[in-house]
């Protein structure tokens, strides 16, 4: 059985609006598990519905097996961590991470215990005595953090907590985010609209827009079978390119180039006279003409070093697509080429529904 149920959970707003659409998901007991999507699709929302920080509108949600609608926040032993990490400016590291236990009246040596086991868990043992504003933006999530895992409950809620962290630091948060997660095992339920930390921190994540799950899968699958042209695009950096077209014997034309659809026929035959899109990776494609694959001429508009790849940002046809190579190969601006996209590298979508065609 399920540790944790959503069946068709939605959220209706006081105000009539619709926020979440028939979300239905099972979590299993250790499972880390990211809700990933852009920016008000309803992310936080649920989160919160499994918190029992808002109401659940209708749908059913379990935990352990038993209805947990009506059960308040404290019943439902979760613990959350915020945007905003919310410490206690007058109080110590120390206390601040021992506050929930002191208010529990939990005896004085356990918590001394474990302070500095969580303490030692997160890299803190060396800042107990420092008020919030002597630590860092990574040091105070930390403790953050420290506060919700000192209290050994069985799962872990996190929404957006490295927003407010640079770039360096969120990467380095992330590391030990995993870290804290194979060290206590406890079921993590975790927001970001940032891709990335989806990707290299989830067992399995959800890809949410405008309320509706569009899919849920492990980060492999994700990748390699999307369900649909938003979880395509949403998932991979740069995105997946895609050529819009109708299909006409067989093939699609965008501009001056043609692509004969003949090596991925199956369904493609029912898209005569239809819209599909034509979708390749950045990094999937290989530079120069290569077999079993599309030949594709693309003139060289710009390129972006970025370390050991290139982006190199092309035209072809009428199309603009981004193409990632190593960056011993990047090609002079202006220059004409043609780059390879290996047949099982082509995912093909319905031009209406976006979704893929099998
Ligand atoms: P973000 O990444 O920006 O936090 P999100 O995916 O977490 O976005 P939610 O905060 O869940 O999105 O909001 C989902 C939708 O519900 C948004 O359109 C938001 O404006 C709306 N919403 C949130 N709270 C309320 C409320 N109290 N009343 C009405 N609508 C709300």
């Amino acid at each position: 059985m399920a540790y944790i149920t959503l069946k068709n959970i939605n959220k209706i707003y006081p105000n009539g609006f619709h926020a979440v659409h028939n979300f239905n998901l099972e979590i299993e007991k250790g499972e880390f598990v990211v809700f990933v999507g852009p920016s008000g699709c309803g992310k936080s929302t649920t989160l919160r519905m499994i918190a029992g920080l808002e109401d659940i509108s209708n749908g059913e949600f379990l935990l352990d097996g038993k209805r947990a609608n009506e059960m308040g926040p404290r019943e439902r032993e979760i613990a959350m961590v915020f945007q905003s990490y919310a410490l206690y400016p007058q109080m110590t590291v120390y206390d601040n991470i021992a506050f929930g236990l002191t208010l529990q009246g939990v005896d004085e040596d356990v918590i001394e215990e474990r302070v500095q086991n969580t303490a030692r868990i997160l890299g803190l043992t060396d800042y107990l005595d420092r008020l919030p504003r002597a630590l860092s933006g990574g040091q105070r999530q930390r403790v953050a953090i420290g506060r919700a895992i000192i209290r050994k409950v069985g799962i872990f809620l996190m929404d957006e907590p490295l927003s407010n962290l640079d770039a360096k630091q969120r990467v380095t948060m992330r590391y030990e985010i995993a870290q804290i997660h194979q060290e206590t095992g406890a079921t993590t339920i975790y927001v970001t609209h940032d891709q990335t930390e989806a990707m290299t921190l989830a067992d399995r994540i959800v890809v949410m827009k405008d309320g509706y799950v569009q899919q849920i899968g492990t980060p492999y699958e994700l990748y390699f079978q999307p369900a649909n042209v938003f979880v395509a695009g949403f998932i991979g950096e740069p995105p997946m390119n895609f050529i819009r077209g109708i299909v006409k014997n067989g093939r699609i034309s965008f501009g001056s180039a043609q692509l004969d659809l003949s090596q991925k026929l199956g369904r493609i035959k029912e898209y005569e006279g239809e819209e599909i899109v034509f979708g390749f990776r950045p990094e999937a494609i290989q530079l120069g003409e290569q077999p079993d694959g599309y030949q594709i001429p693309c003139q060289v508009e710009l390129t972006e070093m970025l370390g050991d790849n290139t982006n190199i940002y092309i035209t072809a046809g009428d199309q603009q697509a981004i193409l990632k190579v190593d960056s011993h190969d990047t090609p002079e601006v202006d220059t004409q080429l043609t780059f390879s996209i290996p047949y099982d590298s082509v995912y093909l979508f319905d031009g209406k529904t976006g979704n893929v065609i099998q």
